[in-house]
């Protein structure tokens, strides 16, 4: 899909960890440009290339760097904004401009499992837009609010979708290996984290995102109310000396047993389904299945296709379950903008922003 002029956009945080992969993303996006960057008091009214603290290797577009930081609460005159607001700021400043008529690609955890917001992985679940109409309605908005799941969510529930369509997940457990750029910036400490591992994140809070956000992801849209597939699911996270790049351990028992070749091929063969497989944004294929029997690893698999793609292994059966795998995704690209992103150009593509 060619467009005649660019969508000027917003990016609400922009200095952040996740605001920084927005900037970089969407520097040369074929759809979208940067209008507008907001950030906290400690930020509005300097240039964004003063102001920000870059954590990323190419240097910071010049076509921002020169932008001056505006205050989150004034709303900008765009189509689209993307968040990567902290929670607390997201649940006070996004219904504001989304009441204005923005729609808001949000990666905060402040309204994913809100009954009238998407919680949208488009591979997995694009029908979930079908919201939207009655989110608006309800809720008084000419914008609205769509919101990506957590990014450890998105690296376990990209490979699950095929195979819960296939075979039927009924409970899996996994435990989670997080790189440190999920913690913002600056994040952990380095006096905590190097040479160590640390068995909680958000205070018990990320394996409660893990344990309920699959649920809504992998369920159905039924006459405008969204009913959770019924999985039940026991988490451990830990935070680990990793920049990039969080990685899923899981085991999984099924309503049909699946032999390992079986879910190989199934994995393998899933597509996205159109229009989202040709969206800009959109992996070539969601999962990569990798044979070595020392891959996913983050260093050498959290960059495929752009930091889109998922990197699966160690695919085999389980004494305890039904099956085991490993899964990597990239955090802050396919687990935060990457991500929101991709949510964005769907709205386009289904005319819904435009
Ligand atoms: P971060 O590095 O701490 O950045 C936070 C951003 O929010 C900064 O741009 C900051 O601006 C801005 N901000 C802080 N207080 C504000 C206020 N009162 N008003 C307006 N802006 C304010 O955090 P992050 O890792 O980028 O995370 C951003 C969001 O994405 C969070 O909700 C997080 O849970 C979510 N998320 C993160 C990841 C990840 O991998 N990091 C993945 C998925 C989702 P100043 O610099 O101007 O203070």
């Amino acid at each position: 899909m060619a467009r005649a002029s660019k969508l000027p956009v917003a990016v609400l945080g922009a200095t952040g960890a996740v605001g920084q992969r927005f900037v970089q993303l969407l520097a040369a996006h074929p759809w979208f440009e940067i209008a507008v960057v907001t950030g906290s008091e400690r930020s509005v009214g300097r240039r964004y290339g003063e102001v920000t603290r870059w954590i990323l290797p190419e240097a910071i577009p010049a076509a921002v760097a020169g932008l001056t930081v505006q205050p989150t609460e004034q709303v900008a005159e765009v189509p689209i904004a993307f968040s990567a607001l902290p929670t607390e700021q997201a649940r006070a400043l996004e219904p504001q401009w989304a009441r204005a008529g923005v729609f808001v690609c949000s990666n905060a955890s402040a309204f994913r499992m809100d009954p009238l917001v998407p919680l949208l992985i488009p591979e997995v679940n694009p029908e979930h837009l079908g919201i939207v109409e009655r989110q608006q309605r309800e809720r008084g908005w000419r914008g609205a609010i769509i919101t990506n799941p957590n990014c450890a969510t998105i690296t376990l529930v990209i490979p699950l979708k095929p195979l819960h369509d296939a075979f039927g997940v009924q409970r899996l457990m996994v435990t989670t290996l997080q790189a440190v750029s999920g913690a913002g910036y600056p994040g952990v400490a380095s006096l905590d984290i190097l040479d160590n591992l640390i068995p909680n994140i958000a205070d018990g809070g990320e394996e409660a995102k893990i344990e309920s956000e699959p649920r809504k992801l992998l369920g159905r849209l039924v006459d405008g109310s969204f009913q959770d597939a019924p999985l039940g699911i026991s988490a451990q996270v830990t935070r680990v000396p990793v920049l990039d790049g969080h990685t899923a351990a899981v085991a999984v028992a099924f309503a049909r047993r699946p032999a390992p070749d079986e879910a190989i091929a199934c994995l393998r063969e899933w597509r996205a389904p159109e229009p989202v497989r040709s969206l800009p944004s959109a992996p070539p294929a969601p999962v990569v299945v990798r044979d070595e029997p020392d891959r996913p690893q983050p260093r050498r698999d959290r960059d495929l296709y752009g930091g889109m793609g998922t990197t699966v292994g160690r695919v085999r059966s389980c004494s305890l379950f039904d099956l085991r795998f490993v899964a990597l995704s990239h955090n802050t690209i396919r687990g935060a903008a990457g991500g929101a992103i991709l949510n964005a150009e769907l709205l386009v593509a289904q005319g819904i922003v435009g």
